[in-house]
């Protein structure tokens, strides 16, 4: 789950992280308001679930209330990676001398968090580990231990020269690790960690990522979640049971389990198509399911072709086609579909589906091949 800025601020500030006050406006107005309360520039920042937007001119600098005002009713409305800015947050803006960048993520390969640092921070980071890698120190960290002194020292040490910036510096690590250990992240950033003139190390963004399975455990972080902020069909499918992303393709799938939906992307991509997403409509019978995921995958314009690609073991394949026939007698298909199904109840199934003007069949290299073939066609 992702959560805004202002929310991981909020949160990395209950650790001690030195971070400028804040505060967030939906109306140009409020934004007004809240410089005014300030007093002095501020930055006014759109608060969406996407990197880059002071590349994308989501960060701005007002020197005035009515300059906040009006870079506020710029922001608000606009598109950033798809996403609409339905807030912004106004905080007082920190003069910079130096900007680093400091984040942890959870490893797969390590199995561990691992700190990732640079002294060459701010909105060019993703370049600086393409072209200078060697301006990135990572850190592994036993987190039966935790990260150690030793470790925080040599990470501030990374980024800043002066002793007092390092402490500093060193701190934070600490105050960042516990920010991230307790939320449950499976990412916590701070882009950048900036030193100003006076020497002070402050953080002047933060960026958060909740690994879903600690939801349960840490219900506070779990209501941070911001429906309005997410893709709608990501939205529809948790609602519906589904586990679904978002892809860039044109072949919308509908798979039973994780698994199956994986080997289905890859034949997609090894026929030479694109997956539109990732769905997998888990393990249980159940029409209603099916009916959802067709209305999500529908509702995304980029879907050329349907391919519905189905192991019946628990799941029975009757019952996804019962789900195939009502979900397409309430909204007609207007792109082509492609059924593979097998096991459990295969002839009925079949049966089902033909009755119903639909053709199906038990081979799934055939039916990729098939999809991948339509969704070409009508590119
Ligand atoms: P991002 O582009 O989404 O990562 O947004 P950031 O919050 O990191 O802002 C992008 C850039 O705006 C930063 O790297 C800074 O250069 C600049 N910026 C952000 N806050 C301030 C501030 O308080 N003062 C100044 N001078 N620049 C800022
Ligand atoms: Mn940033």
């Amino acid at each position: 789950m992702n959560i805004h800025e202002y929310q991981a601020k909020e949160i990395l500030r209950r650790e001690g992280v030195p971070i400028p006050p804040g505060d967030v406006a939906t109306t140009p107005q409020e934004a007004e308001n809240i410089a005014k309360q300030y007093g002095g520039t501020v930055v006014v920042k759109a608060q969406v679930h996407a990197g880059g937007r002071g590349k994308a001119g989501g960060v701005k600098l007002a020197k005035s209330p009515s300059e906040a005002r009006e870079f506020a009713s710029k922001i608000l409305g606009m598109q950033i990676k798809g996403l609409t800015v339905q807030k912004v947050l106004v905080t007082p803006a920190a003069d910079i001398a130096s900007e680093a960048y400091v984040g942890i993520i959870l490893d797969r390969a390590s199995k561990k968090p691992v700190f990732m640092v640079s002294p060459a921070g701010g909105i060019d980071i993703e370049e600086v580990a393409a072209t200078t890698p060697e301006k990135i120190l990572k850190l592994p960290i036993d987190t039966r231990y935790g990260l150690q002194p030793f470790q925080a020292t040599r990470l501030g040490f990374f980024l800043f020269d002066d002793i007092k910036k390092v402490r500093q510096a060193a701190k934070i690590m600490q105050q960042l690790y516990a920010g991230f250990m307790k939320a449950g992240c499976s990412l916590a950033e701070i882009n950048p960690l900036v030193a100003t003139p006076a020497g002070d190390v402050v953080a002047l963004d933060a960026k958060m990522v909740i690994d879903d399975n600690e939801l349960d455990r840490h219900p506070d972080i779990a209501a941070l979640r911001d429906e309005s902020a997410e893709a709608p069909s990501e939205v529809q499918a948790r609602n519906a049971n589904l586990t679904f992303i978002k892809l860039d393709g044109d072949v919308g799938c509908v798979v039973n389990g994780a698994g199956l939906a994986m080997a289905t992307m890859d034949l997609v991509k090894y026929y030479g198509g694109e997956p539109a997403n990732f769905l997998d409509i888990g393990g249980s019978s159940n029409p209603e399911k099916v009916v959802n995921a067709l209305k999500i995958i529908t509702a995304d314009p980029n879907v050329k072709a349907i391919l519905f690609n189905i192991f019946g073991g628990i799941t029975r394949t009757d019952d996804v086609a019962n789900g195939i026939v009502t979900a397409t007698k309430q909204n007609p298909l207007k792109v082509p579909i492609v059924i593979r199904l097998t096991g459990t109840n295969e002839e009925i199934a079949m049966k089902i589906l033909q009755e119903n003007g639909f053709s199906a069949s038990s081979d799934m290299d055939e039916a990729v091949k098939k999809a991948v073939a339509l969704a070409k066609e009508a590119a």
